[in-house]
């Protein structure tokens, strides 16, 4: 591949045919040989593909023609190369599945009654007139967080999205409801449904980060609020905003600061957990700490 390229984007349309679409986007981008995963609701689309430049190009130039994506924000990245192993086009109940698809309304404007939209400048204009009453709080797995977050951000317990409501309704975080709180993400589309949940249940001054990380990172790369790494859902694992920028997390053996994720060998759990490269090439630690705790053996050589 000459030169692969990743694109991310969403958009929140009403879509009378999600399964016609589907049908069009799978054609589009199977033609193209594009891979990666395209999810499709009665409320708009979420994508993430790659493949070559040209293709790409050709992939999103189609995607724009058709009138309720015209408006789609394009987030482009450096690929390696058979980012992702397939090409998956899926119909849903939900965009991100929070476990919520009657609580949000969408009309051709987007997602109603969500979180103020936040573009990296007007974020550092809210920090800077607001200071420290700022809350940052994290709309990703929490997982996710481990390897970099905004500074400061608070990070619900969260295996997947669907537990963010039981976390914000569970009076964790009453004390932020009065407070400016910053919703940030990936690339912005967890924020767009989670901004909502929170506004219905009583966060009164809630923004999103517009573009979200990756958008934020190309704006300020490594000088601004953003610390470490941001984890990603393709063959990369992890992007940085910049050279010299260390992980904020650490390996489970030797603690020193790594962005490498790896799955636990036992085959029942395959949780992900940090293990620097030295480590996985000495064999350490094939199990992740949860496990080790339990005194589960490891099943086979952590790969
Ligand atoms: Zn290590
Ligand atoms: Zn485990």
């Amino acid at each position: 591949m000459a030169t692969p390229k990743i694109v991310l984007f969403y958009v929140f349309t009403p879509l009378a045919d999600p399964e016609a679409v589907k049908l069009w986007q799978h054609t589009l981008a199977e033609s193209l040989g594009l891979k990666g995963r395209v999810i499709v609701s009665k409320d708009g689309i979420n994508a993430t593909i790659g493949g070559d430049i040209f293709d790409v190009k050709q992939y999103v130039r189609a995607t724009k023609s058709y009138a309720p994506f015209k408006g789609a924000d394009i987030k482009w990245s450096n690929g390696e190369g058979d980012d992702f192993p397939r090409l998956s086009v899926k119909v849903r109940d939900e965009l991100v599945t929070f476990g919520t698809p009657d609580e949000i309304t969408v009309t051709e404007d987007g997602v109603q009654g969500g979180g103020q939209h936040l573009k990296p400048g007007a974020l550092h204009k809210l920090l800077d007139e607001r200071g420290e009453e700022v809350v940052f709080f994290d709309g990703r797995n929490a997982m996710e967080a481990q390897i970099g977050k905004f500074r400061d951000a608070i990070v619900p317990d969260t295996d997947t999205t669907r537990d963010f409501i039981a976390e914000i309704e569970s009076g964790k975080y009453d004390d932020l409801k009065d407070k400016p709180v910053v919703t940030y993400c990936t690339g912005g589309i967890r924020c767009e449904v989670l901004s909502v949940l929170m506004k219905n249940r009583g966060f009164e001054e809630v923004y999103q980060l517009d573009g979200g990380i990756v958008r934020y990172g190309e704006t300020f790369g490594s000088s601004g609020y953003w610390d470490g790494s941001l984890y990603v859902f393709d063959k990369r694992m992890h992007v940085e905003f910049g050279d010299n920028v260390e992980s904020i997390g650490h390996c489970v053996s030797c603690d020193k600061k790594t962005p490498e994720f790896v799955n636990c060998a036992n085959l029942e759990c395959r949780k992900q957990y940090l293990r620097c490269t030295d480590c996985t090439d000495k064999g350490l630690q094939p199990d992740c700490p949860g496990c080790v705790e339990q005194g589960i053996p490891a099943e086979a050589v952590a790969g």
